[in-house]
């Protein structure tokens, strides 16, 4: 089966700082991966690369079988360009630490937004789809209200029904509960359960949260340093890591 993402000798650079050094990584259709690891391993900046939010400084991301950084022009490859990018960045969703509301938008219109400007649906059409994604978070009496008048746990489970609202085959989850108080973290991490049952999209889970990787991950990539350090299936990774580094890295969560 051919992977929904894959990386190829990626590798990322801020300024002399080489913070990506040659990644090889691919996501089946509909996989689960978790990215766990130390702090500064790198794993936003792969996330972010994926949401063509940085580009890599050198190898290639595909995604759904096209090159993302690079498309084909006369037989060769170039640098893609916005329109190129444009429409590979439909296929990708993903959710930030910290919320990214538009403030001065009500929460219906936060979520109809980008199915109006980008996919160009009518009002009805994106407020039918935006309803039914907000019921599904779970807010479906808040469509009128402000992000201020929310709680980081509903401002969080705005920003994923507005994520999946443009229908991503890809959903990048970038630590979304770290910003949140310790009794709104369960809210959040339930909603994305069960997006991941729903199943046919492919997603990948930058998390601190264990358990939660251990029961949502297909499969969960240990990285430091910007390399993979380990990988495997969450049973191999949490009860019987290989590498000195990763056993440390867990203790701190035991
Ligand atoms: P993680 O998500 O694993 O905590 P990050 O991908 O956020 O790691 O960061 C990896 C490293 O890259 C860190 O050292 C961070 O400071 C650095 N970094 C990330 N983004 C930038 C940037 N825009 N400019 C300079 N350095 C950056």
């Amino acid at each position: 089966m051919q992977p929904i993402v894959k990386y190829s000798q990626v590798t990322k650079s801020f300024g002399d700082l080489e913070v990506i050094k040659g990644i090889d990584l691919e996501m089946a259709p509909g996989e689960k991966l978790a990215l766990i690891g130390p702090s500064g391993s790198g794993k936003t900046t792969l996330g972010r690369m994926l949401m063509t939010l940085e580009e890599p400084t050198s190898g290639t991301i595909e995604l759904d079988g096209e090159g993302l950084w690079h498309m084909p022009r006369k037989g060769a490859f170039v640098r893609a360009d916005e329109r190129h990018l444009h429409r590979m960045r439909g296929k990708v969703g993903m959710v930030f630490q910290h919320f990214n509301l538009f403030p001065h938008m009500t929460v219906l219109r936060n979520v109809t937004e980008a199915p109006r400007k980008v996919l160009g649906l009518s009002r009805e059409e994106a407020a039918e789809r935006a309803v039914s994604m907000l019921g599904k978070v779970g807010l479906q009496d808040k469509l009128d209200v402000y992000p201020a008048q929310l709680s980081g746990g509903q401002k969080q489970r705005v920003a994923i029904a507005r994520a999946l609202v443009m229908r991503p085959m890809v959903m990048v989850f970038d630590e979304v509960t770290s910003a949140l108080d310790p009794e709104l973290v369960g809210e959040v991490l339930e909603v994305i359960r069960e997006i991941a049952e729903e199943g046919s999209m492919a997603m990948m889970l930058i998390t601190h949260e264990m358990d939660f990787a251990k029961d949502v991950a297909d499969r969960v990539i240990f990285g430091a340093e910007g390399r993979i350090v380990e990988q495997g299936p969450p049973e191999a990774i949490f009860e019987n890591p290989q590498s000195e580094r990763l056993q440390s890295f867990l203790k701190r969560f035991r």
